[in-house]
């Protein structure tokens, strides 16, 4: 039943129905205008099932941050491995190679190890953005991290910088194409040609790079959770 298969959601601004997936909940959205009466919402639904039924298969199944899971980070792979121990007082996590070690005495160590992540996410970025930024002599304000579903960067005026934490999932290559974007912002606060042509300079691998998040970005938030 269609009916069961998407979410409806009611919009104002809409013109007309649509449907729309939401990676981030892993749910197809039916986007129905405010005037338009449902049942005529879920006949447009019906006949384009088939999208919705393939749609929701094709989506990569999550990853939790759970022991034996494989994560790629900055194009690495690392491995979590826990130790779940009830005597532990406190839970600590330690990094070395391809490993993660989180030895805890909570039975969900996810948090924890999101925390970890968020804290190398932003020191990586910070450092690949440094790293950009010397190259044209511009100086950046601060460099942060976020959990937003929907950019993967952003710059202000002012030359504050952020990125998505789940950024570090990305091939090595997306990663350095979305700190160029944002360190060409510097320069220029548009996308325009000259934008277009600093960024591509910036960048090791600007098509594949740009490609890559254009297409699988989305893919990214199946990482953890929160
Ligand atoms: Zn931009």
């Amino acid at each position: 039943m269609i009916e069961d298969l998407v979410t409806v959601k009611r919009s104002k601004r809409a013109k007309r129905v649509a449907l729309r997936l939401d990676p981030v909940e892993r749910v197809v959205n039916l986007v129905v205008p405010e005037k338009m009466s449902l049942k005529k919402a879920y006949f447009f639904a019906r006949e384009h099932e088939e999208w919705v039924r393939e749609t929701l298969e094709k989506l990569p199944p999550p990853i939790a941050f759970t022991d034996g899971e494989k994560l790629p980070v900055f194009g690495d792979m690392v491995t979590i491995k826990i130790n779940h121990n009830p005597e532990l007082k406190r839970t600590t996590l330690k990094q070395y190679d391809d490993i993660l070690q989180v030895n805890s005495y909570q039975i969900d160590a996810s948090s924890r190890i999101t925390t970890h992540l968020k804290k190398i996410a932003r020191a990586g970025l910070a450092d690949m953005a440094n790293e950009k930024a010397h190259i044209i002599n511009k100086k950046i304000s601060s460099v942060s991290v976020r959990d937003t579903k929907s950019r993967w960067g952003s710059c202000s005026q002012d030359g504050r910088i952020s990125f998505s934490w789940r950024l570090i999932f990305a091939p090595y290559d997306s990663i350095d194409y979305v700190v160029a974007h944002e360190i060409a912002h510097l320069v220029h606060m548009d996308h325009s040609k000259d934008f277009w042509a600093l960024c591509r300079s910036l960048s090791c691998n600007y098509v594949e790079g740009k490609y890559w998040m254009q297409n699988h970005g989305n893919e990214l938030m199946r990482y953890g959770k929160g």
